[in-house]
């Protein structure tokens, strides 16, 4: 249980993401809330330009390293940084693959991802592999002891909720190509449920936009990795591409996660009531913590929990969207991980950037409807959902 298990100050994770070691920052006031260094410039104290900790805030500001500092004792990582968004960590990451290597990566990723990585492929000379993920031996048979560089992984996968075997793969990947780096994007499950690190990846990273923030008031992302010399190399990246986060941006980051433990606790409990009583109307459900997921050993093998975000089918297209039209309480918006509850339909809105014809091969159904649930009183949450159901035609059992 990742959530159970201590970090370096020896506490449980609930209790490390509220506090934050002192002396990281060093703060001549002793504030309570580590200040925001709004600053690009600092003065130095010697000609020759060393003399400071910091010089310039592209290459590394105080705020900003008291929220990195914070991020990788909670994802347990050798080093943490933050960038500007969740897909800066994911351009930062593709920044160790040169032309003629190969990725590997999954086929039902994040839309943004999706489109990064057909960029990278158009561009740069990178083969990027998209393929089940779901079955070990699909990402075994495209490994390339000489070509692969990064094997990318999302577990649960969002929306169809598909479970990859992020142990087992990782080993098989460092068995067969040494030099191969394991990525996860951990942005379903936070650090909170799901520890990929720990499971055997090299680097793991999350859009910091969602749980990590949990308030849609800023854009950020996050990248933790097991090595320093991956860190090293990571390090050198920001730096000279400037996707560092800016001071203000990091310290509403730092201000959401020490939140992170109950936020997740009540929107997974919200989570669970939901899906059952949408399988209690007979639809098809996907989330891990139903047993009738068909990964629901696999996850909670890997994960100390199953989040918040579910999807289910209703078997027409037009109904669905005559569903999510008649939520009232449910937001209809991209995104999740954030305190109100939301309702989308992701063929129509997160995922539109994937062709039809692609969103077809990879059996994403166009009638799909996503749910991620924040922190109401979930009576209020399934009343909403059943008065929406209603409205479009649908017998409740309620
Ligand atoms: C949102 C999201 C991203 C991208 O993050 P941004 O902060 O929006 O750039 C990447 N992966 C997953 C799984 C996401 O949900």
């Amino acid at each position: 249980m990742s959530n159970e298990a201590s970090t370096g100050n020896g506490y449980r994770l609930a209790t490390e993401l509220v506090h934050i070691d002192s002396d990281v920052v060093k703060d001549n006031y002793n504030a309570a809330s580590v200040p925001i260094y709004q600053t690009a410039t600092f003065k130095q104290t010697e000609a020759g330009g060393s003399g400071s900790e910091y010089d310039y805030s592209r290459s590394g500001n105080p705020t900003r390293t008291a929220v990195e500092a914070h991020m990788a004792k909670i994802m347990r990582a050798e080093r943490a940084f933050v960038v500007t968004t969740g897909m800066t960590a994911l351009d930062v990451i593709l920044r160790l693959v040169k032309t003629g290597q190969e990725i590997i990566a999954g086929d039902d990723l994040y839309g943004g991802t999706n489109r990064l990585l057909t960029y990278v492929s158009q561009y740069n000379g990178v083969k990027v592999h998209n393929v089940d993920t779901t079955n070990v031996d699909r990402v075994v048979e495209r490994l390339d002891a000489v070509k692969t560089r990064l094997v990318l992984l999302e577990s649960p996968t969002n929306p169809l909720i598909k479970i990859a075997d992020l142990r087992t793969i990782s080993r098989r990947v460092h068995e067969q190509c040494p030099d191969a780096l394991v990525v996860v994007d951990n942005t379903m499950m936070s650090p909170y449920l799901q520890n990929t690190l720990d499971l055997g990846a090299d680097i793991e990273y999350h859009s910091g936009t969602k749980y990590l923030s949990g308030h849609h008031d800023l854009m950020a992302g996050v990248i933790g990795c097991r090595s320093a010399s991956v860190g090293e190399q990571l390090y050198f990246v920001i730096n000279a591409s400037g996707s560092g986060l800016g001071p203000f941006d990091s310290w509403l980051l730092l201000r959401g996660v020490k939140t992170l433990g109950i936020r997740m606790e009540k929107q997974q409990s919200n989570a669970e009531q939901i899906a059952e009583f949408l399988e209690a109307q007979g639809l098809k459900v996907r989330y891990p913590g139903l047993k009738s997921h068909p990964q629901y050993e696999l996850h909670q093998q890997l994960a100390s929990g199953s989040g918040a975000v579910l999807s289910f089918e209703t078997g027409d297209v037009g109904l669905s969207e005559r569903i999510v039209e008649s939520a009232r309480l449910w937001g209809i918006s991209v995104s999740f991980g954030c305190v109100n509850s939301l309702i989308s339909m992701p063929c129509k809105m997160s995922h539109a950037s994937i062709p039809a014809e692609v969103r077809k091969q990879r059996r994403l159904p166009e009638d799909l409807i996503r749910l991620c649930v924040g922190i109401e009183d979930p009576r209020d949450l399934i009343d909403d959902l059943a008065q929406a159901l209603k409205k479009a035609g649908v017998d409740v059992k309620h």
